[in-house]
């Protein structure tokens, strides 16, 4: 199996490489630009197994997309590359647009060229999984949830590019009859998130004594599904998937900001007694403009149709996330310098 991944070096990428290659055995091609989100130190246990490739290439880059098919020739392509911080697009919504819609454009375009040149045979075999966001959904009030039917109402830019990839992917297998399968996933926390993300940032901030900022009351819910559990519903998604289907991925783990804020200062009082009572470091902020108050999936389809289920629970996971960041400052600390300067600024809180 030859996978083509884009993204690859972005957190939930580098956790769906390492699945690919380790766990399946797969030739993987990852195809990244490496912008201020990637981290290759992610993908250090693949890094020189010989079913590893590594491109660094722009996904809106015509020329270098088609040359990655024509010479990797994948059986699959998983598409993560994005833009995917909600308060970067608030600040600067163009490089939103380019990636996530012409970029997206740019690899339906490249696979379907190199899909339209394979025998009936591996056309029916091909399979092109576009990854994206419970976001494009909006948001829900204090009851139901999520299904593949929901109407889409995006309300942030980033939000609203994801919702145009997602609507362009399902026009390119209406029309061309390429076949496309589409995921939306909630709230993603594991080890190797970008320190500027709200679980890492409260795990490092208290360990070093500094704030925990919470945005307006702490009151919005996000479903929360450990990284690793969602990298193994991709993987049975591009295996199993109808063609032309959207599947929702979520955890069942309803919870409110301040708890997960909350749950982590436990875990720390545990981990890192020296440290004190680490919730007296919580410090609410200024809500982000437009915050959507509660996202929670159903992802009963994904479970019935295709056997997958969430390995993690919300406690298992955020417990083996914060033993994680503590036992590997070797990633994040070289990361996390460039933050120290704007630990309250308006970059540091999205999740
Ligand atoms: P991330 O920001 O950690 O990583 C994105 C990766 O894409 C980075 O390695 C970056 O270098 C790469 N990239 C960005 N622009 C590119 C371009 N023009 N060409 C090539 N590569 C480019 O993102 P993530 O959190 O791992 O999310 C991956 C995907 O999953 C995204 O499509 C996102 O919308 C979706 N998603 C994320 C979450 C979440 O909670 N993080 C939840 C649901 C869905």
């Amino acid at each position: 199996m030859r996978v083509l991944v884009t993204g690859g070096a972005g957190f939930i990428g580098s956790a769906l490489v390492r699945h690919l290659v380790l766990d399946k055995g797969y030739e993987v091609l990852n195809v990244d630009k490496l912008t201020y989100a990637a981290t290759l130190s992610s993908l250090k246990q693949v890094d020189s197994a010989p079913s590893y490739r590594f491109l660094k290439a722009d996904i809106c880059d015509g020329r270098a997309i088609s040359e990655a098919f024509t010479t990797f020739k994948p059986d699959r392509v998983m598409h993560l590359a994005a833009e995917s911080h909600v308060d970067r697009s608030i600040t600067g919504a163009r490089a939103f647009v380019e990636t996530n819609v012409f970029g997206t454009f740019n690899m339906l375009e490249c696979a379907r060229s190199y899909w339209a040149g394979l025998t009936q045979e591996l056309q029916s075999q091909f399979r092109f999984l576009h990854v994206s966001t419970d976001e494009v959904y909006g948001s829900l009030g204090e009851d139901g949830l999520f299904s593949e039917t929901t109407p889409y109402d995006p309300s942030s830019p980033y939000s609203a590019s994801k919702a145009a990839s997602d609507h362009l992917a399902k026009a390119w297998s209406h029309t061309y009859g390429m076949p496309i399968v589409v995921s939306n996933c909630s709230n993603n926390y594991g080890p190797y998130h970008f320190p500027e993300k709200l679980v890492p940032l409260v795990i490092l901030n208290a360990l070093e004594g500094k704030p925990l900022p919470v945005y307006g009351n702490g009151a919005n819910i996000r479903d929360w599904l450990f990284v690793d559990d969602h990298a193994r519903a991709l993987d049975t998604i591009a295996e199993k998937g109808r063609v032309g289907e959207t599947y929702n991925v979520g955890g069942r783990n309803e919870r409110r900001n301040i708890d997960v804020v909350r749950r982590i200062c436990e875990l720390m009082n545990e981990f890192n007694p020296a440290g004190g009572q680490h919730e007296e470091l919580i410090q609410f902020v200024t809500d982000r403009p437009g915050h959507d108050v509660r996202y929670a999936i159903d992802a009963t389809k994904l479970e019935k149709e295709l056997g997958w289920r969430a390995q993690e629970t919300f406690d298992t996971g955020i417990e083996k996330t914060v033993r994680w960041y503590l036992d590997n400052d070797w990633w994040w600390a070289p990361l996390r310098k460039g933050y120290e300067g704007t630990r309250l600024g308006l970059l540091k809180t999205g999740t």
